[in-house]
C-alpha cells in the first residue's frame, strides 16, 4: 500500500517541477518580451528625437553646421547646403575638405581658442558672388571641455545689393546736384567780382543761373516723386480716365516745345477710358512726350496711340521719328540717372529720372512699361494700363459712355 503512495507522491512531484518549470519559461518569455518591446519604445524615442531634429534643422533658413572635437562635419542642414551649391554627403570631412575654403578653416581655428561669438563676413568665389555673414562658436560640455564648433550662415547677397544701390543712388544725387550748383556759385561770383556792372555779360550769366536754378528745381521735384513712389507712400486716386483729354492737356502744355522744333503731335486714342489716377497717367504721358519731342528730330513727328491687348488691358503707344535708342541702351533707359547721351540729356534740362518715375507710376497700376527702337528709325514706348469697365462692362461701353 504504501508503495502506491509513494508511487502517487513521485508523480505530483514530477508534475509539480514540470509545472514550475514551464511557469518559469512562460514568465522568462514574458520578461524578454517586455524587455525587446522596451528597448524597442526607448529606439523609437531616439529615432523620433534625431528625426524631429533633423526636421528642425532643415527648416531653418540659416545655413547651420556643427562640427566635432576634431572638427570634422557632424551635420549640415538643407539650407547651409543651399547655400554652397553642396549635393554630396558631408559627414565625416573637415571644412577645407569639404568646401576648400581657408578663411572658413581659420575661423573654425579662432572659434576653438576664442570664449566668444565670432562675426565674419564671407564672400563666396565670384561663380555665385554671394554675401555670407557667419557666427561661429565653441560648443562645451557641463565640464567646461569642448565638445565642437557650430557655425550659423545667413545670406546677406539682397542686403549688399540694395547697400550699393543705395550708395550708386546717393552718389548720382550727389553729383547731379553739384553740377548745376557750382555752375551758380561760379556765376555769381563772377558777377560779384565786377562782371555785374557790364550789363550785357550781366544778363548773361543771370541767364545761366536762372537756368540752372530751373535745374535744381526740377531735379528736387522729381528725387521727391521717385522716393514717394518708391516708398509706395503714393496713393493713387482711382477713377475713369478718357486718354484723348489727359493727352489734349499734355500736348496743349508742350505744344510751344513742339513748335519751337516743328514737330507735329498727332493723336488716335478712339475713346478709350481707363481706371488710374488721372494725375499720374498725365506725368506718364507728359514725360514720354516731352522725350519725343527733346530726343526726336527737328521737323519730326510725335504719335500716341492706344489698343487693346488681348488679357483685356489698355496698351498707349508714344512713338517718333527720331534718331532711336542704341540696342545696348534699350534694357537700361528706364534706370535711375540712365542717359544715352548725357551731354546732350542734360543740354535739354534732362534729370535722368524721367523713365524710371514713368516705370514707377505704370507698376503702382499694375500695368508694364516696353520700349522698341532701331536706330535711325525712331522710338516707340508703350505703357499699360487698366480698362475702366462698370463690373464687368466691356471695353466699348467704356469707349461709347466716353464719346456721348
Ligand atoms: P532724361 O531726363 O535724360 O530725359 P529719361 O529717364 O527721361 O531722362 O530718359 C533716359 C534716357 O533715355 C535719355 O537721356 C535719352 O538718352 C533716352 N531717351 C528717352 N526717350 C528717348 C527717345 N524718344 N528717343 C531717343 N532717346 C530717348
Amino acid at each position: 500500500m504504501w508503495f502506491v503512495w509513494l508511487l502517487i507522491l513521485a508523480a505530483s512531484l514530477v508534475s509539480l517541477h514540470f509545472w514550475w518549470r514551464r511557469r518559469f519559461d512562460d514568465q522568462r518569455r514574458r520578461l524578454a518580451a517586455d524587455m525587446e518591446n522596451f528597448q524597442r519604445k526607448q529606439q523609437q524615442v531616439t529615432l523620433d528625437a534625431k528625426v524631429q531634429q533633423q526636421v528642425l534643422f532643415n527648416s531653418m533658413l540659416e545655413g547651420l553646421l556643427l562640427l566635432d572635437r576634431h572638427r570634422k562635419i557632424h551635420l549640415a542642414n538643407r539650407a547651409f547646403k543651399n547655400l554652397f551649391g553642396v549635393k554630396t554627403e558631408l559627414r565625416g570631412k573637415t571644412v577645407v575638405e569639404a568646401l576648400r575654403i581657408h578663411e572658413l578653416d581659420d575661423l573654425v581655428k579662432r572659434a576653438e581658442t576664442e570664449q566668444q561669438v565670432l562675426d565674419y563676413e564671407l564672400q563666396l568665389p565670384e561663380i555665385s558672388g554671394r554675401w555670407l555673414q557667419v557666427n561661429a562658436a565653441a560648443i562645451t560640455n557641463s565640464a567646461g571641455e569642448r565638445e565642437g564648433i557650430i557655425l550659423v550662415f545667413h545670406d546677406l547677397t539682397r542686403l549688399k545689393q540694395l547697400e550699393r544701390t543705395r550708395e550708386e543712388f546717393v552718389a548720382n544725387v550727389s553729383h547731379e546736384l553739384r553740377t548745376p550748383l557750382s555752375l551758380i556759385k561760379g556765376y555769381v561770383e563772377t558777377l560779384l567780382d565786377g562782371a555785374m556792372h557790364n550789363p550785357e555779360v550781366a544778363e548773361r550769366f543771370l541767364k545761366i543761373i536762372d537756368r540752372n536754378s530751373h535745374r535744381l528745381d526740377l531735379l528736387i521735384q522729381d528725387l521727391l516723386i521717385i522716393s514717394a513712389l518708391e516708398s509706395g507712400r503714393v496713393k493713387l486716386d482711382l477713377q475713369p480716365v478718357t486718354l484723348a483729354a489727359i493727352v489734349d492737356k499734355v500736348y496743349s502744355d508742350l505744344s510751344a516745345r513742339a513748335q519751337n522744333k516743328n514737330v507735329a503731335l498727332t493723336a488716335s486714342l478712339d475713346g478709350f477710358v481707363a481706371h488710374a489716377d488721372p494725375h499720374r497717367v498725365e506725368q506718364v504721358v507728359a514725360n514720354l512726350v516731352d522725350n519725343a519731342i527733346k530726343y526726336g528730330r527737328t521737323n519730326g513727328r510725335v504719335m500716341i496711340s492706344a489698343s487693346q491687348r488681348a488679357d483685356g488691358r489698355i496698351e498707349v503707344r508714344v512713338s517718333d521719328d527720331g534718331p532711336g535708342i542704341p540696342p545696348e541702351a534699350l534694357t537700361r533707359v528706364f534706370e535711375r540717372f540712365y542717359r544715352v547721351d548725357k551731354a546732350r540729356s542734360r543740354d535739354q534740362g534732362g534729370t535722368g529720372l524721367g523713365l524710371a518715375i514713368v516705370k514707377h507710376i505704370v507698376q503702382a497700376h499694375g500695368g508694364e512699361v516696353g520700349v522698341k527702337s532701331e536706330l535711325g528709325r525712331g522710338a516707340a514706348f508703350t505703357f499699360t494700363l487698366p480698362v475702366e469697365t462698370e463690373p464687368d462692362a466691356p471695353l466699348l461701353e467704356a469707349k461709347a459712355k466716353s464719346a456721348a
